[in-house]
């Protein structure tokens, strides 16, 4: 009922709602094939809307947009880059003047807990959006001093039309991600959202075209997959950007090279290991390593999932995440006293299920939690494991749920190794005061980033992506802003040179 009124209430107040459809050259249009599909409340599994459902005719129309948009003399090419940086800080204001209609949608579509999606998605989404609005007019070329007769200088173009696939455990927040560089650095976009989580993604639509972003500079496609495909396959596209399964970035990255040569950025699985060393404080690490874990259902992609705690405090660390773990609320994602809201959908739910009884059947213990809880919504019981091997399923699966592997180590030396043995390498944490074995380990993990002291702590200063299978390419920060780019060198005859 709160979750129903905080919807109707809101949408009364919003003229011309266009939420459900394609976004295409700033105007709302039904799918070309005529089909919808269904976006569910994990919290009920009720229905909330149907969504126009974007297909390859779709993607191309859109991505015809964005190449026009980006034509050479557009009004978007010959804009001023400061006026980008405009554009997206008035497209920031929006949001937080719409910031709590947007926390609200995205916890009835997610799931996520309303006192996490103000702070953390919405305004972190506001806060990323900023950040790169002041890098338009900053990321500028350089005058180079080459040998003879000639100079040199760089420029810092927009790569073209890019194509931007993003996942559904933090809608909002990869939708700023992806955008706002693209747009910042002068790009143009076609973004298309999870298909189990498009109403965040389409609200935002609507704020685009009030903050006068010009047509065509950003399309928004809802759809599943086959969408997804045809936006990486289209010709048009010059760069792809995609966060999600390794699965589908295997996938991802091969097709990007079929018909032409796309440039990727891809962010996906991981593994990572969260290092405690016998010197903590056990309670501050046992609270960070619960919320490196468990934070956001367990449904991040750098989520702590294989906490390795060394022996002589390995019990005590296992008894109190296991009391953490008892404690830790789940419900009803609009109640402010919610730690843990419902799984995406049923798909992952029993996944996560099935992971669990795998675990418990290789010899892990299971020593709470297991279940779904009730019987509406998609709630999985916060889980722990002792005992965990390194080649049990769970230690080597991306679980993506509430679910914390406590494994045991004895050597700094023993711990590179197991913590590098993964074909991932997102991230990491090393939990010591202890100077000269964290510099170790900072030096000798293979992970995209490295946490010391803390976990799950990412700014849009701070580049982000992984090693190995777990991606390439960096998001956020002036790195992140490099991806946006091509270099462009500049060589002129200069018959008179002086230095
Ligand atoms: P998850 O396992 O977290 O759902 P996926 O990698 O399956 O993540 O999905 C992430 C995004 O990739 C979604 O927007 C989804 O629709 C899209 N997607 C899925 N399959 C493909 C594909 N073959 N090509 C392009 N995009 C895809």
């Amino acid at each position: 009922i709160i979750m129903t009124s905080i919807l109707e209430a809101k949408t009364d107040q919003v003229d011309n709602l266009a939420l459900p459809f394609v976004f295409i050259n700033n105007e709302w249009h039904k799918s070309k094939s005529g089909k919808t599909f269904k976006t569910i409340n994990p919290s009920t599994g009720e229905v909330i809307t149907e969504i126009q459902q974007g297909s390859k005719e779709d993607i191309d129309m859109a991505v015809d947009a964005a190449y026009e948009a980006f034509r050479f003399n557009s009004p978007w090419r010959t804009m001023d880059a400061s006026d980008r940086g405009l554009l997206l800080n008035r497209l920031a204001d929006l949001m937080e003047r719409d910031a709590a209609y947007l926390a609200s949608l995205e916890t009835l579509d997610n799931g996520k807990p309303y006192h996490v999606a103000y702070p953390v998605d919405i305004m972190g989404s506001i806060k990323f959006i900023r950040y790169m609005a002041g890098w338009a007019d900053k990321n500028h070329g350089k005058t180079i001093p080459m040998d003879g007769p000639f100079m040199c200088y760089t420029r810092h173009e927009p790569v073209g039309v890019c194509g931007q696939i993003i996942p559904w455990n933090f809608p909002l927040l990869m939708l700023a991600w992806k955008i706002a560089p693209a747009l910042s650095m002068g790009n143009t976009v076609v973004l298309k959202p999870a298909e189990q989580t498009p109403l965040t993604a389409l609200y935002v639509a609507q704020l685009i075209k009030e903050a006068g972003i010009p047509p065509g500079v950003v399309n928004i496609v809802p759809g599943f997959g086959d969408a997804g495909a045809a936006l990486v396959s289209n010709r048009k596209v010059d760069k792809i950007a995609f966060t999600g399964s390794t699965e589908v970035g295997l996938k991802i990255q091969q097709m990007s090279g079929v018909g032409n040569l796309k440039r990727t950025t891809l962010e996906l699985g991981g593994k990572s290991p969260n290092i405690i060393l016998a010197d903590v404080n056990i309670e501050q690490a046992v609270e960070q390593a619960h919320f490196g874990l468990f934070f956001n259902q367990g449904q991040v992609c750098c989520a702590g999932s294989r906490t390795f705690i060394e022996a002589s405090i390995y019990d005590e660390f296992v008894e109190r995440s296991v009391e953490r773990a008892k404690k830790r609320t789940v419900g009803n994602p609009f109640d402010s006293k919610t730690e843990q809201g419902p799984q995406i959908d049923d798909i992952q739910m029993e996944k996560i299920l099935g992971l669990i009884k795998e675990g418990a059947s290789q010899g892990a213990k299971l020593l709470v939690g297991g279940k779904r809880i009730g019987d509406k919504g998609y709630f999985v019981e916060p889980t722990v494991f002792s005992q965990v091997e390194d080649n049990n399923v769970i230690a080597k699966e991306e679980i993506f749920g509430p679910v914390q592997q406590l494994m045991r180590f004895k050597q700094l030396d023993e711990i590179i190794d197991r913590a590098n043995d993964t074909n991932y390498g997102l991230a990491a944490a090393v939990f010591s005061n202890d100077l000269d074995k964290v510099n170790y380990l900072v030096q000798g993990i293979k992970a995209g980033t490295v946490w010391v002291n803390t976990y799950n702590v990412l700014g849009a200063q701070t580049p982000f992506g992984g090693y190995k299978d777990s991606g390439h390419g960096r998001e956020a920060g002036e790195y992140g802003i490099s991806q946006y780019t091509e270099v462009k060198s500049v060589i002129t005859a200069l018959p008179k040179k002086n230095s």
